[in-house]
């Protein structure tokens, strides 16, 4: 008897060493406060669209372009989502995959991020800048929930790879990388700070 996986669902993590990720997270962090203060249209799409805390999502999502700090981290992020892209066996062309967004996230102690995909985008990703101690890691959902139909539940200790949600831990200096299409969300953050974050898109051509 063989039993076959096919169409897997892949989710790319990395980490920065401590040093790198320690240098570079002060002035993230830094950075990511300052324009959570400043970004008055950030504030204000956020208190309709991210209620109790501040993304630049739609007012300040070229932070790479406007920032050298972003950019060093973009400059990291584009090596792994050129491995992740080999890994996937994206057949890209002459067309590279480049970053078009990226943004602030920022989550005081309460707030959460419902499920939510990125549109028009190949890769999505996030970095993490500030994880207080009890705060929550990002959700995944099978991409295949909508057609369970009458599929029975998965066993509450089922094998990650048989469980319908899943959650990658958050840490500071992590990286996580998905293809765009996946259904993700923040729980609340439970932790007792700030949790600081930079969201990305990488497009095609
Ligand atoms: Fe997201």
């Amino acid at each position: 008897m063989t039993i076959r996986s096919f169409f897997p669902t892949r989710i790319y993590t990395a980490a920065l060493t401590p040093a790198r990720a320690a240098a570079l997270n002060a002035r993230l962090l830094r950075e990511c406060l300052q324009l959570s203060h400043d970004d008055t249209a950030g504030q204000k799409w956020s208190r309709r669209n991210y209620p109790g805390g501040f993304t630049s999502y739609a007012s300040a999502s070229h932070m790479h372009r406007v920032s050298p700090t972003f950019d060093a981290l973009r400059r990291v992020i584009d090596r792994h989502v050129k491995r992740f892209a080999a890994e996937l066996q994206f057949d890209l062309g002459e067309a590279p995959l480049s970053m078009t967004d990226c943004w602030v996230n920022v989550m005081p102690p309460g707030v959460a991020h419902g499920l939510h995909l990125h549109p028009l985008s190949a890769i999505s990703g996030t970095y993490y800048v500030r994880v207080p101690r009890g705060a929550p890691g990002l959700k995944f959902e099978d991409p295949r929930l909508d057609r369970y139909m009458g599929a029975p539940p998965r066993k509450a200790d089922a094998d990650e790879r048989n469980r319908a949600w899943i959650v990658m831990p958050a840490k500071p200096g992590a990286l996580l990388l998905f293809e765009s299409w996946m259904r993700h969300e923040v729980a609340a953050n439970t932790g007792r700070d700030v949790r600081v974050s930079i969201s990305f898109n990488y497009g095609w051509g």
